[in-house]
């Protein structure tokens, strides 16, 4: 046996580092063990050709309390003068105040116009106040949104383009027009903290889609558990939902590399154990942890393989039915397992991946996933939603055939995806 790796590492400082560490270890040795035991089924030897890159250049910080060292790591990034980029509520309630606090002085101006699932209108204002206040760095504080909204702000801060020339545009983002950014989630869920990805919403065309570069990451994440302690019940399930489809769905994805695998695994096994009881107690600061730690760990683990079939329906369920953006990551995730597990499962990773989640099979985990959802308040039917007749599961079918769905393991055609939601609904 002979694996080739060319693997560029550059790991950030975790907390956890020598257990998730230890866990990359083992999961190797699971997937030498897997190749080892296939290879006597099928009376083969040979090279197994294993090529991948892995690179992730954001510090990673992660600790209860962290928020109060903003300064520390304004000053590592150089930062003289800044924007706060966060959501309205934040700036009604005061945390935005007590934030800027930590800052020594160096955010000047805030900005919060922004919506869920953030639109290119709210990146381009964003941006203009960057310009206006010649800002060096900006500091998102938020879920998803916020930090995607400041992300793609920053990225055409130093130029004069509006975002959609770049979103939908065609025109390559350039780095000497971009400014650093530090990132504060404060939702268990997108980890758009680590990855290079803005997803935004152009309501003229009616689109929402990602859009990325490796400009676009972030300089510094800093995940403080604290931070999400008043996330209500009903977002920390949409959310946490998105986490595991991240873990699911960059392990199953056609472009799954062995790190990523690995932190998929970690992270999907915190998500079972902790989401539920976060949900009950939304002031239990260790479950609080252990989501922030499985969110940031998906994040990690769907930075290269990326997401496929469940997030690719998630975006026109959220633009035309207004789901929240984990849940509808989440409507579709059990169908898909159910349904990868019966057609591309044929190396018995689908089946390994829930056996090391404590399930007997992709089926129960796919079941498990169901059940948690319904505990949880999460829609399971397209009836539920407002989509009911079937021009309206069509349209819905149609709409979520983007590029995302050609990293499911197996080829899923429109005609598949319209077979699943009729099943849905
Ligand atoms: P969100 O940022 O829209 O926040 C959801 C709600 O929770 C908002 O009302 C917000 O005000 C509230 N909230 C957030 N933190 C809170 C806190 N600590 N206390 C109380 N309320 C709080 O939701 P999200 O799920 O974090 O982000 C969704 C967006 O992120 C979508 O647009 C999605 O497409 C995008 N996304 C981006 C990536 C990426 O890699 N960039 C990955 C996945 C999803």
């Amino acid at each position: 046996l002979f694996l080739k790796a060319v693997i560029v590492i550059k790991f950030p400082s975790l907390k956890n580092t020598s257990a998730i560490i230890q866990h990359i270890i083992s999961f190797f040795n699971l997937i030498d063990k897997n190749n080892s035991d296939k290879m006597k089924e099928n009376n083969t030897s040979g090279v197994i050709d294993m090529i991948w890159e892995f690179e992730l250049p954001v510090k990673i910080v992660f600790g209860s309390g962290k928020r109060k060292e903003l300064e520390k790591y304004i000053e590592e990034i150089q930062g003289k003068s800044g924007v706060l980029v966060c959501s309205r509520s934040f700036e009604k309630n005061g945390t935005a105040q007590k934030f800027t606090a930590h800052s020594g002085g160096r955010i000047k101006a805030v900005f919060s116009d922004i919506r869920p699932n953030p639109t290119t209108k709210n990146v381009n204002d964003c941006a203009a106040l960057l310009r206006k206040t010649k800002a060096d760095f900006a500091v998102a504080l938020g879920g998803g949104s916020p930090m995607d909204c400041c992300k793609a702000a920053c990225a055409i801060a130093k130029g004069d383009d509006v975002i959609e020339s770049y979103h939908t545009g065609g025109k390559p983002i350039r780095a000497a027009e971009a400014i650093p950014m530090i990132a504060f989630p404060t939702t268990s869920g997108t980890a758009s903290e680590v990855t290079n990805i803005a997803v935004l919403t152009d309501t003229e065309k009616n689109l929402k889609a990602p859009m990325n570069d490796p400009a676009m990451y972030p300089k510094t994440a800093i995940i403080d558990p604290e931070l999400t302690l008043s996330v209500p019940p009903q977002v920390t399930a949409s959310t946490g939902l998105d986490v595991l489809s991240h873990a699911v769905e960059s392990y199953w994805s056609t472009l799954n590399q062995p790190i990523c695998s690995a932190c998929s695994v970690y992270s999907a096994k915190l998500v079972f154990k902790h989401l539920e009881r976060a949900y009950n107690n939304p002031n239990d600061l260790e479950a609080r942890e252990k989501m922030a730690a499985a969110s940031i760990t998906a994040g990690v683990a769907f930075s290269h393989p990326r997401t496929t079939g469940s997030h690719a329906c998630s975006f026109p369920l959220t633009n035309l039915y207004g789901v929240p953006h984990g849940e509808a990551c989440a409507f579709t995730l059990d169908y898909f397992i159910k349904f990868n597990a019966d057609h591309a499962d044929a190396s018995g990773r689908i089946t390994a991946f829930a056996r090391q989640c404590g399930f007997e099979s992709a089926y129960a985990m796919a079941d498990e996933i169901t059940a948690m959802k319904k505990r949880m308040g999460m829609r399971t039917r397209l009836s539920e939603i407002g989509c009911t007749t079937d021009a309206q599961i069509a349209e819905l079918a149609k709409a979520s055939m983007s590029m995302l769905m050609t990293r499911n393991p197996i080829p899923l055609s429109e005609k598949n995806i319209l077979e699943m939601y009729n099943a849905l609904r």
